[in-house]
């Protein structure tokens, strides 16, 4: 049955996010031939709604008042709950982001609506829509049937592949007014870190460095690697916890969840809680000095090795390529 889906868009730094045009993919295999439409909350993004349109949105909206200019639960939820009463959608796609992961469990509960969060896979089978969402720390998978909606869904960047760009594609671009009442938190600057390099959750190569390097001198052997490989550095927490890098980079339970084409872990033992948040990908290399670490377990390619020694063959074959 063709439903309608709302995909609500997220900007970072003045462009779209990637898991934008990801949630349309995810919104397109839903709505089995209805509408989509893309929603962004905040002014001014005319480009941005019409790049929506070139990966699939049929419409977009731009929901507007000036007290969306930072993101605010409390803002961003009055304005989709208004977008919602007048679109009615039978779905509504968010990225599993810090954005969607904040925001859809409170708009399912204000409409008494049901979750699937996490989301990898969505695939219909004789009329039936079926979610994947890994359970139990990533150790197994559930696969939830959409009954009936209205159903929110956030779906983890870097799985569903993104349909085609489409550069000639046109739909209605509107601008919504929502009002705004009271609100509870007010943001009045926003003090942004220094960010370079690649986005560690959008990263297609990650390499990502434990208690094992040592220090914050081993993490620039990293580093080297990944800018060689065009990658973004990642750790986990023990790595984090003594302080030889910044808590920004850390995977697994309580960090980033990250699923890349290509996965290199150096001196990381493969606890249960790091695992959690890498093991969607794709191809994962070992590095570590001890054969029997539980990161080989889940390897593709291991190296058993010193790193020290490793990470600087690596990088040299790599810049020959
Ligand atoms: P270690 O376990 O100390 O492993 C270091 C590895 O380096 C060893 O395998 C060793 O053989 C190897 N090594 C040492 N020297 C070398 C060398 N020269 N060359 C090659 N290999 C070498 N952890 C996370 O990562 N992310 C999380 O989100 C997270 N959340 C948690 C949440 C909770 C509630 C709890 C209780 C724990 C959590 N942890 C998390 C911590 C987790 O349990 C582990 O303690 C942590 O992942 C261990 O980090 P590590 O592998 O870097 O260190």
């Amino acid at each position: 049955m063709m439903k309608k889906v709302l995909v609500v868009g997220e900007v970072r730094n003045g462009s779209l996010r990637k898991v934008t045009f990801e949630a349309i993919a995810a919104a397109a295999a839903v709505a089995e031939g209805g509408e989509i439409v893309g929603l962004l909350i905040g002014g001014g993004q005319q480009e941005m709604a019409e790049e929506m349109i070139h990966f699939g949105a049929d419409r977009v909206l731009l929901a507007e008042n000036e007290q969306l200019d930072s993101y605010t639960s409390d803002g961003y939820g009055q304005a989709l709950l208004q977008i919602i009463e007048q679109e009615q959608p039978e779905a509504i796609v968010f990225g599993h982001t810090s954005l969607g992961k904040d925001l859809s469990p409170k708009i399912a509960a204000r409409l008494d609506a049901g979750l699937l969060s996490d989301v990898i896979h969505i695939a219909v089978t004789d009329g039936q829509i079926i979610c994947t969402r890994p359970i139990y720390a990533g150790k197994a998978f559930e696969e939830k049937h959409i009954i009936d909606g209205p159903v929110l869904l956030s779906i983890r960047p870097n799985n569903i592949a993104v349909l085609n760009k489409d550069q000639t594609r046109q739909g209605a671009i509107q601008s919504v007014k929502v009002e705004i009442k009271n609100l509870r938190t007010i943001v009045k600057e926003v003090i942004r870190k220094a960010v370079t390099g690649v986005d560690l959750s959008e990263a297609k190569i990650i390499i990502s460095g434990g208690r094992g390097v040592k220090g914050a001198e081993g993490f620039k052997l990293l580093q080297e690697l990944a800018d060689v490989l065009g990658g973004a550095v990642g750790a986990s927490r023990g790595a984090c916890d003594a302080g030889y890098c910044d808590y920004s980079l850390q995977i697994g339970q309580t960090g980033k969840v990250v699923t890349p084409d290509l996965y290199i872990a150096c001196g990381i033992s493969g606890a249960i809680q790091h695992v959690a948040g890498m093991s969607n990908s794709k191809v994962v290399v070992a590095i570590n000095k001890d054969p029997e670490a539980n990161i080989f377990s889940i390897a593709d390619f291991g190296i058993v090795g010193d790193l020290f020694e490793v990470l600087p063959l690596l990088t040299k074959e790599f810049k020959q390529i």
